[in-house]
């Protein structure tokens, strides 16, 4: 039996033993109120008036979730056409949506003008098909500012090497290219990294922005993205929302006293808002004596959990199962057959087989980038909201991992 603990809030005062009786193991869970709680976090910190949060659903995608933001009062930003349709699913307003795609092809804009959700550009190439064959469509421009910000290279999105947005360096190209077609730019838009660990570099962008705003005479808004840095631990750090809430809202009344008119202020923030609201309970498999080491086996892998091995990220883990045994010092590791550390010589109370492991902070870019590799199903979906558990998305099955498969009988 887990002990009642204070960590029984993690999962929204359901505990995560009755959670794993109920669906099994492992298991995402997510808490609705601490998703409310982050959103209108950010919006006092960030300065409440004429600021739209669109939430970046690419994070945690199930509808449920997406939803609950559309009740929270947020948009949506999305990057692909199923994201939107998605979010048309879950009855936002067109205009609530805001389409930041990154190298499709023309189709994809055919299906966003016609759908009339926001369009945000980020290459040349994109705004002048627009132009030839949207006549009028206006249209967001995502700019590269060239600002190296985001955790790790691979979120680190606003540099010159990267793919993302049209460079300041190509102003020009924007500005005959918008007059030739006469293209309403009404939005500008960066969005440098994630997890973005120096709020000086978050501010420079946000200053690239702003000025380059002057160019633009329709613009009706400003989007300043997202980065924003979560703590991984409790305790740990995270992007100094009040400062840059005072630099934005200095910067807008700047923008706004020059062109004499309101200016709205776009973010599109995932992680901060569902990070935190996610927990991922998995059970030990087994113990592992090695000749330097001892490995937690866990029955999960990095196709449920990718994170660790893809960015490099270090998640609290807790053993809600004996959480005052002694520390000991173990590689909790996944199941697959693949080098699948989760976290290397971490001192954890002693873990026994059928010990139940959480991971915190496992509510963005964790259930979205799961996988079928090792012909493995993935986990199941649970929302708390209120105090009672809602399954959002059942666990899978062999059925479900052979369902678009086509067997022809060849041999
Ligand atoms: C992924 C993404 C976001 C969200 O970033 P977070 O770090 O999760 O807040 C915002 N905007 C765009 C365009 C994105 O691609």
């Amino acid at each position: 039996m887990m002990k009642k603990r204070e960590d029984d809030n993690l999962t929204g005062g359901v505990s995560p033993d009755e959670l794993i009786g109920k669906y099994g193991s492992p298991l995402y869970v997510y808490v609705a109120e601490k998703i409310a709680e982050q959103y209108h976090m950010m919006k006092s910190a960030l300065g409440p008036e004429k600021l739209r949060i669109m939430y970046a659903c690419k994070a945690l995608s199930n509808i449920n979730i997406i939803r609950f933001m559309k009740k929270l009062g947020a948009g949506l930003d999305v990057v692909s056409v199923e994201e939107l349709e998605l979010g048309l699913m879950a009855g936002f307003q067109p205009q609530d949506i805001i389409f930041t795609p990154s190298m499709v092809g023309p189709e994809d804009y055919d299906f966003a003008v016609e759908k009339g959700v926001r369009i945000n550009v980020g290459d040349l190439e994109a705004l002048e098909y627009i132009g030839e064959h949207h006549p009028g469509q206006s249209v967001c421009i995502r700019l590269n500012p060239h600002v190296y910000a985001g955790g790790n290279e691979k979120i680190s999105v606003g540099h010159e090497h990267s793919k993302f947005g049209i460079s300041i360096f190509h102003l020009r190209d924007i500005l005959r290219l918008t007059k030739t077609h006469s293209i309403p730019v009404e939005g500008l838009h960066i969005h440098v990294g994630s997890d973005i660990q120096d709020d000086e570099q978050y501010l420079r962008a946000i200053e690239v922005l702003f000025d380059h705003a002057l160019h633009f005479p329709d613009i009706r808004y400003l989007d300043i993205g997202s980065g924003f840095k979560v703590p991984y631990w409790r305790g740990g750090s995270s992007s100094n929302l009040e400062l840059l809430g005072k630099f934005i809202s200095k910067k807008r009344s700047w923008l706004e006293e020059h062109f004499q008119r309101n200016i709205e202020i776009l973010t599109e923030p995932g992680k901060i808002l569902v990070s935190e609201c996610g927990v991922f309970l998995t059970t030990v498999n087994t113990i592992k004596k090695g000749p330097v080491g001892t490995f937690a086996g866990l029955n999960t892998g990095f196709n449920h959990f990718l994170r660790p091995m893809f960015y490099d990220t270090e998640h609290e883990m807790l053993n809600l199962s004996n959480p005052d045994g002694r520390l000991k010092e173990y590689d909790l590791v996944g199941y697959i057959c693949e080098t699948d550390n989760f976290a290397k010589r971490r001192k954890m109370p002693e873990l026994r087989p059928g010990d139940t492991v959480a991971f915190l902070n496992a509510g963005a870019y964790a259930f979205n980038m799961s996988s079928n590799y090792n012909s493995k199903p993935r986990p199941a979906e649970v929302l708390i909201y209120k105090g009672k558990d809602y399954l959002i998305r059942r666990r899978e099955n062999l059925d479900d991992l052979l369902a678009t498969t086509v067997d022809k009988g060849i041999f």
